[in-house]
């Protein structure tokens, strides 16, 4: 590896990141240096004289390791008979691979050479410029890259298929899908969609994609996908499938991830965050550009009410007492493998959102400046506010910022005053805490509302704790009004007097994604106990009728969680199973198992959920009856499964099936499992989803043992999280095999350890204090091993502790709520609890 600085001060040694890696000889400048060991990140290079400032070569000497187990750094997988080798690097396992300056502002041109295996594949960032074949292998070089941060630097070898996926931008970049050999057919709707979508954020950022190729290759052993310039690496879940297994939420999935990897080659590659405490530069631009995108692209996908569901989750996760600031300092190893959270993606992306409804069309010509003015380099946040805020309205940097520097949601509680001689007018007060103390946000609020002709919306700054908003559109006091509008902002609404009543009344009045956040703020106060989970089933069971896809997903998710966070008691479970079937029932017998051909898209996504909802959680027999049918058929290779119903059939099969059920799914993901990675994962899923212990036991057991990769096998605690006793099986499998489990999973040491993610994994959904106390005790030395241990566990027990205060405020709820449907239909009870509550404030 041959190095070229520029030496700013003269030193007496250069300290280089290499972790693993074994160092023969360094030279400076043509002379022998010494190497001086730095622990497990760094090694010194120590040169005779004092190195003068200038120009400098280091030549270092060094091999590493291929690791075939682990999955970080340089891996070696193996795909149907196959092997391929990939690199893992972000955020800090460049240095696996070769002695780097592993941070984000050394951003410097690569000039790349492998040496591969005659007839395989080598690919990296930028393309190949040429090959000498020796024997049976083979010398590629590649052309010397943009400047890039090591992390982006991307490597992949190994038999590939490459699916020529056209011409796109305004550059004429070759773009193709990378695919393990004999799969090319499945790359078929990624082959359609990648140029135009490249070609759509090219527009909107007017400026032509930044690299010289693009290439997509699907890494096997791999959740996500990764941005590396010109060479992205996708998970074969979202990246390929089977054209006639294509669903719509494949499709969605792929295009929403594809468009994410896409602008961060302008937000991230092309400007870099100067250091990770400005990670947000990257991840929270890159969900708010695809989303952008993937909208205009196709609107009747609705992706601003899929966003909306996220914001939800977002907020969530926001919540919680240990929380962190999208802009949070980065000093340690630890710090660093909390930083890649739902909040900072959702949250981020709603912020950014929030801004663009502000500040208008200044805010992309904003952006434009930016990208122009630090390309190829690194920004700060600073320099982000300063150069693309700089012709926004007034206080927007210091609103900005009241949002990126502290963490928690700003809530706005929202009362209307109509008053004659004056225009109507909301009063707006907001409160909300980050972490633990009191915080003040400067929020900009938005309202829609009828105007004096079409609807109108009107915005505001709240910059201070109390404020008004006039809505200067409307002709009389406005029959309903949404404080929020098109859920763009970060900021919760509670609405005073009727107007939550008059919204529900007219939710048609409403966007899908206004209706989602509409159910999501009042699931968030029965969670902070500023409203009743009563009233949050009355709203749910009003909407869960409605045609759209994800609102009527959003109206399960609030009722699935009463059993997920032991809000119900066994005694009113009965009626909770009545009640989800009364509410749920009518529309999972309509859609059925079987898709109809031209039905609405809407109904295709909803049929997965709702049948899986009313089967298990609505104990429906019949449904219940024909996905066991239908599995042990499929899972005996005599029969098929609608594609985007495997998952819900093998779920539906598994919660409410026996040991011969259990046997039939291991069996199956060895037998058809073998050669089918999407197979063998969903069946995996499936088998953590047993309710009988002594059968959840047999499943889990599996992981133990050479039966599967344990990088695969570990998903069936997912499975195991949705019950208190089901929880309980799996935490005693843990304590009882730590010390087999840790063996078997991989021994990176690195930032996204598994390890550490135990606590949360086996930990976090318990809702009681002894079992906060209990997952505290078990894991406190053992999640210290690991970096990020310590504040996974913490996080596992702050959840577990928050869910037990929830418990204890709206199980008494729940169990009243519960006791009125006795006797009736729940349909006509919910009715009356939505009037009862109609005259409470929220
Ligand atoms: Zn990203």
């Amino acid at each position: 590896m041959r190095i070229s600085l520029d030496v700013r001060v003269p030193t007496p040694a250069i300290w280089i990141h290499a972790a693993a890696l074994a160092i023969r000889a360094v030279t400076v400048n043509g002379e022998k240096a010494e190497v001086m060991q730095g622990g497990n990140d760094l090694v010194g290079i120590r040169v005779p004289r004092a190195l003068p400032a200038g120009a400098a070569t280091v030549v270092i000497d060094y091999s590493g390791a291929i690791t075939a187990d682990g999955d970080r750094g340089l891996l070696s997988l193996e795909e149907s008979g196959h092997r391929y080798a990939f690199a893992a690097m972000e955020p800090i396992d460049a240095r696996r691979i070769f002695p780097c300056f592993d941070e984000p502002s050394f951003k410097a041109p690569w000039k790349i050479r492998l040496e591969v295996k005659r007839d395989d594949m080598a690919l990296s960032n930028a393309p190949a410029i040429s090959e000498a074949i020796s024997g049976d292998h083979k010398v590629v070089q590649f052309a010397e890259t943009k400047p890039l941060p090591s992390y982006l630097v991307a490597l992949a070898v190994g038999p590939f298929d490459a699916v020529d996926a056209g011409i796109a931008g305004k550059n004429r970049v070759p773009v193709r899908i990378l695919v393990p050999r004999g799969r090319g057919a499945e790359a078929r709707f990624a082959k359609e969609v990648t140029g135009p979508l490249l070609n759509r954020i090219e527009a909107y950022l007017d400026m032509p994609y930044p690299y010289e190729k693009l290439d997509f290759v699907n890494v096997p052993h791999f959740g996500g996908a990764m941005e590396s310039p010109g060479l992205v690496t996708f998970a074969q879940k979202f990246l390929l499938s089977r054209p006639d297994e294509e669903t719509g939420q494949f499709q969605r999935n792929y295009a929403t991830i594809a468009a994410h990897e896409l602008a961060h080659h302008w937000f991230g590659d092309l400007v870099t965050m100067a250091w990770w405490n400005d990670l947000w530069l990257n991840e929270a631009f890159a969900p708010w550009m695809a989303d952008r995108i993937v909208d205009a692209w196709k609107p009747e996908w609705h992706q601003d009410a899929q966003h909306a569901a996220e914001r939800v989750n977002s907020m969530a996760a926001d919540d919680v007492a240990g929380g962190r600031r999208l802009r949070q300092p980065i000093e340690s190893k630890d710090d660093m493998a909390d930083v890649w959270g739902e909040a900072m993606y959702g949250k981020g992306a709603t912020v950014l959102d929030m801004f663009e409804q502000w500040v208008g069309d200044a805010f992309r010509q904003g952006l434009r400046r930016y990208l122009a003015t630090y390309a190829h380099g690194n920004a700060t946040a600073e320099q982000f506010l300063e150069t693309a805020l700089r012709d926004a309205p007034p206080a927007t940097v210091q609103a900005f910022a009241s949002f990126l520097n502290q963490p928690g949601v700003p809530q706005v509680e929202v009362s209307l005053r109509c008053e004659a001689g004056r225009p109507p007018a909301l009063e707006l007060t907001q409160s909300g805490k980050a972490g633990k103390t009191d915080a003040m946000w400067q929020i900009p609020v938005c309202a829609r509302y009828p105007g004096k002709h079409n609807e109108a919306t009107s915005c505001t700054l709240l910059a201070a704790r109390q404020g008004q908003l006039v809505l200067d559109d409307a002709a009389t006091c406005p029959a309903w009004v949404n404080a929020n509008s098109d859920a763009r902002g970060y900021y919760r609404v509670r609405y005073l007097g009727n107007l939550f009543e008059k919204l529900l009344a007219t939710p048609q009045a409403l966007t899908r994604a206004e209706r989602v956040a509409l159910l999501g703020d009042l699931g968030a106060q029965a969670r902070s106990g500023a409203s009743s989970y009563a009233d949050v089933l009355a709203a749910a069971s009003k909407l869960a009728d409605d045609p759209s896809f994800h609102v009527a997903a959003s109206t399960i998710d609030w009722v699935v969680q009463m059993p997920d966070a032991q809000l119900l008691s066994e005694v009113h479970r009965p009626n909770y199973a009545r009640f989800v079937r009364d509410t749920y029932g009518a529309r999972a017998k309509r859609l059925g198992f079987a898709p109809r051909a031209g039905e609405a898209e809407d109904d295709a996504l909803l049929r997965p959920k709702v049948l899986l909802f009313v089967a298990d959680s609505g104990e429906d027999p019949a449904l219940r009856a024909e996905a066991k049918a239908m599995a042990e058929r499929w899972l005996k290779g005599q029969g098929t499964i609608p594609p985007a119903l495997v998952q819900t059939v093998l779920f539906i099969a598994g919660r409410s099936g026996d040991r011969a059920m259990l046997d039939l799914m291991r069996n199956a993901a060895h037998a058809r499992g073998a050669s089918n990675r999407k197979d063998r994962n969903v069946i995996l899923r499936a088998m953590g989803q047993f309710r009988q212990p002594d059968t959840l036991r047999a499943a889990l057991a599996s992981i133990l043992t050479d039966d599967f990769d344990v990088r695969e096998s570990i998903a069936i605690f997912s499975g195991t999280q949705k019950t208190a006793a089901t929880r309980q099986v799996a935490f005693d499998f843990v304590k009882e095999h730590y010390d087999a489990l840790m063996a078997r999973l991989p021994k990176d040491d690195s930032t996204f350890d598994l390890a550490a993610q135990m606590p949360e994994l086996v930990g976090a959904s318990f809702c009681d204090a002894a079992h906060a106390t209990d997952v505290e005790t078990f894991f406190r030395e053992r999640s210290a091993r690991h970096a990020g241990g310590a504040r996974g566990l913490a996080r596992a027990v702050d959840a577990v502790n928050a869910c037990a205060t929830y418990r204890a405020l709206q199980a008494p709820n729940v169990a009243a709520f519960l006791t009125a449907i006795k006797d009736g239909s729940g349909r006509k009870t919910t009715d009356g609890q939505a009037n009862r509550s109609a005259s409470s404030p929220r």
